[in-house]
């Protein structure tokens, strides 16, 4: 699948659109989903153009792999989730619900998180 450039995530990461920032490296930014499930709702991405898991997976480099699953968890851990508990989530492709085609990873947490599928 070839990267879509205009898609909603590519123009947060060039701060054409706002979002609520979370964190952010070199590698990585986080923020909140505009439509929070729960209290906190965090949106992972990485910073390279991938278009999902697959893509993420098959050709990003080691280092920006782990990078990327560090960010995940210090977001976690600094929302104090790593406590309670949270869910990560991360749709692919058109059956498992993506809509933005940017890969992304959910953190879902602060009050139970239910049911696994709707
Ligand atoms: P997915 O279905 O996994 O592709 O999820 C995409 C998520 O992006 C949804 O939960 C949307 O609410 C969220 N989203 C879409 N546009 C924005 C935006 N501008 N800022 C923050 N989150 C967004």
């Amino acid at each position: 699948m070839v990267y879509d450039r205009n898609n909603i995530f590519a123009r947060i990461l060039r701060a054409e659109i706002p979002c609520k920032k979370v964190y952010e490296n070199e590698f990585v930014l986080a923020f909140y989903d505009i439509n929070p499930l729960k209290k906190h709702h965090v949106l992972v991405i990485p910073r390279g153009e991938y278009v999902s898991f697959d893509d993420f997976t098959t050709r990003a480099p080691a280092q920006i792999q782990a990078e990327f699953y560090a960010a995940i968890q210090k977001v976690a851990a600094d929302l104090g989730l790593d406590k309670t508990g949270y869910r990560l989530i991360s749709n692919h492709g058109s059956d498992g619900g993506q809509e933005v085609p940017h890969y992304h990873v959910h953190i879902l947490g602060g009050e139970k998180v239910g049911e696994m599928t709707a």
